[in-house]
């Protein structure tokens, strides 16, 4: 049953957070993604490997004893945590003993065009819905989706979604070299997001080894790629652990330039910005050129 529970992890862009694993002991996902941690797996469109409602509960709650200063407790699972029959009811039962922690779900968006789906995930505090891809084919491609998936009905999910769901949606979106990066695949992405108005965009790429052969983009492409996004969208990059790109210097226009086409992240300003130039953007700050906002953990820059 320990299988079920696993952290606390420590998330810059979540919080301290206590993981619930609907599928510990296999893989069972509707995806199959080029990019994937796990081992690559046939998919599947229902759970086959099902733990009850009441082991995840007892598994929760004995973890809760030991760990008193949980900010979130996210459902994740070895493949798509919204395959899990009892979704709703499993929800339900947590939000009746989360007390003033959050509930975040981290799905792979695929299932929400689906009502039931939708009506589960609104019980969440947070929901965050993966969208790698803006076509088919790249959904075949990249993903390698489960007969009957198709982008179509995510998008009008997430639209649909989106009207009725007033907390926090984060959209990720992971990007692999020559599969999903080309600037139409991006402008394609950005149309619909734009529409969408997710709270944040999380963009990344892989940064574990994964089920198959591909590869990373590098952090400047990650950097570039961000730029091509609607400066209305609050993107934030997830850099990898091994960021090649030097901090360095930017004058106050260069600044105010740079956070006119994006809002930058703190992690950006980290990685972009030399000392002087971070000291430069605090006297930018204090003299109201520019100002910050928090989106649930992370703190962007913006012109003010
Ligand atoms: S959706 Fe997640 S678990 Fe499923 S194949 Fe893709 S990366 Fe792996």
């Amino acid at each position: 049953m320990s299988n079920i529970i696993f952290g606390p992890l420590l998330s810059r862009r979540f919080g301290k957070s206590l993981g619930i694993d609907l599928s510990p002991y296999k893989k069972q996902c509707n995806f199959d993604c080029l990019y994937c941690e796990l081992k690559p797996a046939k998919t599947v469109d229902m759970y086959d490997d099902v733990i009850s409602v009441a082991d995840i509960i007892s598994a929760l709650q004995d973890a809760l004893v030991q760990h008193k200063d949980i900010d979130v407790i996210t459902i994740t699972a070895n493949g798509e945590p919204t395959l899990y029959p009892y979704l709703d009811e499993l929800i339900d039962n947590i939000n009746s003993i989360k007390g003033d922690m959050t509930t975040l779900i981290l799905s792979n968006g695929s299932t929400i065009g689906d009502p039931k789906v939708r009506e589960a995930l609104m019980k969440f505090d947070m929901v965050k819905l993966s969208l790698d891809c803006a076509t088919d084919k790249c959904l075949k491609k990249l993903d390698r989706a489960h007969k009957g998936i198709s982008i179509a009905d995510i998008m009008q999910g997430m639209l649909e979604f989106k009207t009725q769901y007033k907390k926090p949606l984060i959209v990720e979106v992971l990007l692999v070299k020559s599969i999903n990066d080309s600037l139409e695949h991006i402008k394609a992405l950005n149309k619909f997001l734009t529409t969408l108005n997710p709270t944040r965009v999380d963009i990344g790429t892989i940064d574990r080894p994964p089920a198959y052969k591909v590869e990373p983009l590098s952090s400047e492409e990650l950097l570039n790629i961000a730029s091509h996004f609607d400066p209305s969208l609050p993107v934030y990059i997830i850099h990898r652990k091994s960021s090649e790109v030097r901090a360095s210097p930017y004058s106050d226009n260069e600044i105010l330039a740079t956070l006119a086409n994006r809002p930058l992240s703190e992690d950006d300003v980290n990685i972009l910005f030399d000392e002087k130039t971070k000291d430069r953007l605090k006297i930018l700050l204090e003299t109201k050129k520019v100002k910050i906002f928090k989106i649930y953990g992370v703190t962007f820059y913006i012109l003010a």
